[in-house]
């Protein structure tokens, strides 16, 4: 019993030594996450520094990640290219070389000779329905100017060059502006269009919300050019 209490008490004896130990770690931990705590509290943006970094880890972890799910989804749909439906793999190449090529499947907005006209002798047509086809509405209004009695040597429907869609607005050469002016607006498809004059309109009313294409410029100034050799 003496023994076992012996062995008893070194045991005890040895756990107090660790709880001593620990006892006496503990206020050196204490101080130190007092100072830390003091040194956060102190310098703020530390603590701020420390939380983007933890947070920067974890995007890029989750962003490697990611990459990895696109990798295998690749993998995935070009395994399987010739699969009725799916033909990611022969279409692929064929994007880049189309624009290469300066994308001749579209129209670029200036690319028709209607574009080549001086505004001074227009009258602009703004608030047309953008459903409509280009040349729907260019014969419609031409039906439209010379039924008030006016003579229409062109008419430039502006268009978004990579899709098509007309931008709502019209530009109409007449041989007397203010006979075209008093044919007004009228119902075309869905919307009611106005008649204004062309010159001095801004931009944004000529070519609502238009974006164009790397063409544009190029037909512009040919346009530019031929116009100041016409007035040589
Ligand atoms: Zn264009």
């Amino acid at each position: 019993m003496g023994k076992e209490g012996k062995g008893l008490k070194r045991c005890s004896t040895s756990t107090d030594v660790e709880a001593s130990d620990r006892k006496s770690r503990k206020p050196l931990e204490k101080a130190e996450t007092e100072l830390q705590n003091l040194e956060t509290q102190v310098n703020p943006q530390k603590r701020k520094k420390k939380y983007e970094i933890k947070e920067m880890k974890k995007l890029r972890k989750s962003f490697q990640e990611m990459t990895e799910t696109m990798k295998n989804l690749q993998e995935f749909f070009l395994g399987r290219a010739d699969l009725p439906g799916i033909t990611m793999k022969e279409e692929a190449p064929e994007e880049p070389k189309g624009e290469m090529e300066g994308s001749a499947e579209y129209e670029c907005c200036f690319e028709t000779e209607d574009s080549d006209a001086n505004v001074d002798h227009a009258v602009l047509v703004v608030g047309i329905d953008t459903c409509l086809a280009r040349e729907d509405i260019k014969s419609a209004l031409r039906k439209h100017f010379e039924s008030g009695g006016c003579q229409v040597s062109r008419i430039f429907v502006p268009i978004e060059c990579q899709t098509g869609v007309p931008l709502g607005s019209a530009f109409i050469l007449v041989d007397d502006k203010q006979k075209a002016l008093r044919c007004r607006g009228a119902y075309m498809g869905k919307s009611v269009f106005l008649v204004l004059l062309a010159e001095d309109q801004e931009f944004s009313v000529t070519f609502p919300n238009f974006r164009g294409c790397p063409k544009c410029p190029l037909f512009r100034m040919k346009h530019r050019q031929r116009n100041w050799l016409a007035r040589r």
